[in-house]
């Protein structure tokens, strides 16, 4: 249920609005705009009646929330969210790129990428150090200590890092390494991570599971979103479909369809959305002029020798292309790189 104030409503109107939903057992989650407090009252609304708030002073409207997810619903929140940190603005008209390997894999290789993509104009460094592998014996990721290597990567050439975690008991020891903590397509309903992650102050990028409807894949953010922690980025990184040809089907309509359903921003993720390097650019182009309010993408120097994804990554000077290029795109729509 949600209950919007009127804009001159007073702190003790709103507090008494708080007092009443709590009575009933049910979770307080205010908005604070820069009209008015909407306050939404999560749980078992059954309980509530909606007239008896309809009545209370300072109260301009009460409704019910139809869609399954609450938080991250457009309802709830009709303006887009900004998710700030560290001097950032991802949600806002700056179109914001991440990029680095799929995986780190050692110093030189780190530096070195970091340096080509900050150059090109990323603000954001990606890289796993916790691979989440299909296979048991492929490269499971260089862990503590590549994440380590990665931060005084970032760090030199000023950059943020964005990179996989897969257990919750990893929130911790990552925290002071890390700007976004990510969550990978086969975590995506792991809710006990996503319950966990809940209650970090640091932003989540959550990626679309690669069989999960958009309803799912929002029922997942709102998991981060009733423990306390709205910074969720949400990322299309491609469903698995009947077409072989490519790795994934990245789902470009699911960027307006989401911005529609929820306030959250969403990027896409047209390298794993693909899995070749040739149809890379292109899909970032789309998801851009579709609306995507940033993209991660994997850049390696030598892809060849690349211990995972190298087939899709894209060689640092195709990466700076490419910016070029969304600059134009973005333009076009009233955006900025
Ligand atoms: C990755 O970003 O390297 C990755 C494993 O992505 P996804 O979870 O989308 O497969
Ligand atoms: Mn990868």
């Amino acid at each position: 249920m949600v209950i919007v104030m009127k804009n001159n409503a007073s702190t003790e109107q709103i507090e008494a609005v708080e007092t009443k939903i709590k009575k009933l057992n049910l979770h307080v989650h205010r908005v604070d705009g820069t009209m008015q407090t909407i306050l939404g009252a999560i749980g078992d609304t059954s309980v509530a009646d909606m007239r008896d708030f309809e009545s209370m002073e300072g109260v301009l409207n009460v409704f019910r929330i139809m869609e399954p997810y609450k938080l991250c619903s457009r309802t709830f929140h009709p303006n887009n969210s900004i998710i700030k940190f560290n001097g950032l603005q991802l949600g806002g008209d700056r179109i914001v790129m991440m990029a680095g390997p799929c995986s780190v894999e050692s110093e030189p290789q780190i530096y070195e990428i970091a340096e080509q993509v900050a150059k090109a104009g990323a603000t954001i460094l990606r890289g796993g150090v916790f691979k989440p592998r299909t296979s048991p014996y492929a490269f499971q990721g260089m862990g503590m200590e590549g994440l380590k290597i990665m931060r005084q990567a970032a760090d030199k050439f000023k950059l943020q890092i964005v990179t996989e975690i897969i257990e919750p008991n990893q929130i911790e020891p990552m925290y002071p390494y890390i700007d976004i903590y990510q969550v990978g397509a086969r975590n995506m309903q792991n809710f006990p991570l996503l319950r966990a992650l809940s209650t970090t102050d640091k932003p989540v990028l959550l990626k679309r599971g690669m069989a999960a409807t958009i309803e799912e894949f929002l029922m997942a953010a709102e998991y981060i979103m009733a423990g306390g922690n709205y910074k969720v980025i949400l990322c299309e990184r491609g469903i698995r479909t009947f077409e072989k040809y490519t790795r994934n089907t990245l789902d470009i309509s699911a960027i307006p369809i989401v911005k529609k359903l929820s306030h959250l921003p969403i990027i896409a993720d047209p390298s794993h959305g693909t899995g070749k390097r040739e149809f890379v650019a292109p899909l970032a182009r789309a998801a851009v002029a579709a609306g995507a309010d940033g993209l991660i993408i994997e850049v390696h120097n030598q892809p060849e020798k690349a211990l995972s994804d190298g087939p899709q990554s894209l060689f640092p000077d195709q990466f700076q292309r490419l910016i070029e290029e969304l600059k134009i795109i973005a333009w076009a729509i009233g955006r900025t790189v």
